[in-house]
């Protein structure tokens, strides 16, 4: 029985990860946060890593046997500081601390207000229907429950963060963390001027780039680091690892951070993710990581354009990251019914809020679609304009199941000629 594979041992599941497996291959992944780790990654997550208890951290921790795991975990920690102290604008590798435990984004952030506040505490972050994260302070969660959140927004003219609301708000409130990060919203951050915000104020700057950390690592968008206190990320989306988190810090706030992961929150870290976080981070150091980070932005450039072309309403009229949002109640329909005749179509985005959206979070205006996924797969703009074609024909056209089916098959051909990464075929 233990030598026994998954597919003699439990063939309901064994199945149904061959079904998801095929699924992945023959639909088109526009979900922003999704990506395809490749089999390296999955081979060192689905290791006998995850057989080991290892509270604590390297050379201090609290129980015996870990010779191997505080090498996996001094790899990882290794290979990001060169990875990112790289982007540093001062401080460099020197100054970066970085815990590579947080089970993932949410608990790495949750780690951040455990550092730094009191229940209670006034933060900041970016309203969630603007485009920012749940764990920013949003009412549901718990960091809205347990700390007074004073969300920003964005302008209503043009859809970009208002820094000048920003400053106004933490000017009246004094914030003790201010969040710079975003989840569903297509331009870049201007650190430089949270940072002086935060300075004006005496708050701790957290950037969260848990959507841009690929783009990050490979300098397709403005860093961070050396300018924030901390920066939190999950280690899955573009940055392309297993299912995980990440919290970097100036060396001044090493103790308060590695102390709230553990024993502040968590028990033992998740070795098999943190071997794969490692690994991932290998892959980022070389040059074809950057190159696909280049790609991912312009294939987003180039599929945003491309459907504002088709008459799309893409938000902020278009895009500096690898993600948009497209109002699509001006073609008529909803976000969900879109999202989900696009679904039918193998085309798997997902609905979103857009800013000021005057609907419902359950049935919003708009979708939210994301290229770091299909630039994994190798496509690049002819695929993007194909793309836009395909979404005009099915968003117009939602209850056409004759014409949806048709394009599913086409957009299965396409995939078949671009093998996603980490996918048995
Ligand atoms: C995805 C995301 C997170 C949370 O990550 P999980 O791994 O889903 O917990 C946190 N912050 C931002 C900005 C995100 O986009």
């Amino acid at each position: 029985m233990a030598e026994a594979n998954l597919r003699d041992v439990d063939a309901e599941i064994s199945n149904l990860i061959d079904e998801e497996n095929r699924r992945e291959h023959e639909t088109m992944r526009l979900i922003a946060s999704e990506n395809y780790a490749s089999r390296a990654v999955m081979e060192a997550t689905g290791s006998c890593l995850t057989n080991k208890y290892s509270e604590g951290y390297a050379h201090k921790r609290y129980y015996e046997g870990q010779a191997v795991i505080d090498q996996v975990e001094e790899l990882a920690i290794a290979r990001l500081k060169k990875l990112f102290g790289a982007t540093a604008a001062i401080g460099g590798e020197d100054d970066i601390h970085v815990n590579v435990q947080p089970y993932s984004g949410s608990p790495a952030n949750l780690a951040v207000y455990l550092a730094f506040c009191q229940p209670g505490d006034v933060i900041m972050g970016l309203g969630l229907p603007a485009g920012g994260h749940l764990t920013h302070g949003h009412s549901v969660s718990i960091t809205g429950k347990y700390f007074k959140s004073v969300p920003y927004g964005v302008r209503r003219e043009d859809h970009r963060i208002d820094m000048d609301e920003v400053r106004k708000l933490a000017l009246e409130n004094r914030p003790k963390v201010i969040w710079a990060g975003t989840t569903a919203y297509p331009r870049t951050l201007d650190f430089p001027a949270f940072r002086a915000i935060a300075d004006e104020v005496g708050a701790i700057l957290a950037a969260d780039i848990a959507h841009i950390a690929g783009l990050v690592a490979a300098g397709e968008h403005p860093s961070p680091f050396g300018i924030a206190d901390v920066v939190t990320s999950t280690t899955h989306k573009t940055f392309r690892g297993p299912r995980g988190g990440m919290i970097f810090s100036k060396k001044q706030h090493a103790a308060a951070i590695d102390k709230a992961v553990f024993p502040g929150l968590q028990g033992g870290p998740h070795n098999h993710t943190t071997a794969g976080i490692a690994v991932a981070a290998k892959e980022a150091l070389q040059p074809a990581y950057k190159t696909y980070a280049k790609n991912v932005v312009e294939n987003a450039k180039e599929l945003a354009q491309a459907l504002v072309e088709k008459g799309f309403a893409v938000t902020t009229g278009g895009t500096d990251n690898h993600l948009m949002l497209i109002d699509v109640t001006s073609k008529g329909i909803g976000g969900k019914p879109a999202a989900q005749a696009l679904d039918r179509a193998g085309i798997v985005a997902n609905y979103n809020a857009v800013p000021f959206d005057p609907r419902k979070p359950f049935d919003p205006s708009g979708i939210r679609i994301g290229t770091p996924a299909v630039t994994s797969r190798g496509m690049g703009k002819a695929e993007m304009r194909t793309l836009a074609a395909w979404i005009d024909r099915v968003v117009a056209s939602p209850t056409d199941e004759a014409l949806i089916a048709k394009v599913a098959g086409e957009v299965k051909e396409l995939c078949q000629k671009f093998p996603a990464p980490g996918l048995r075929v």
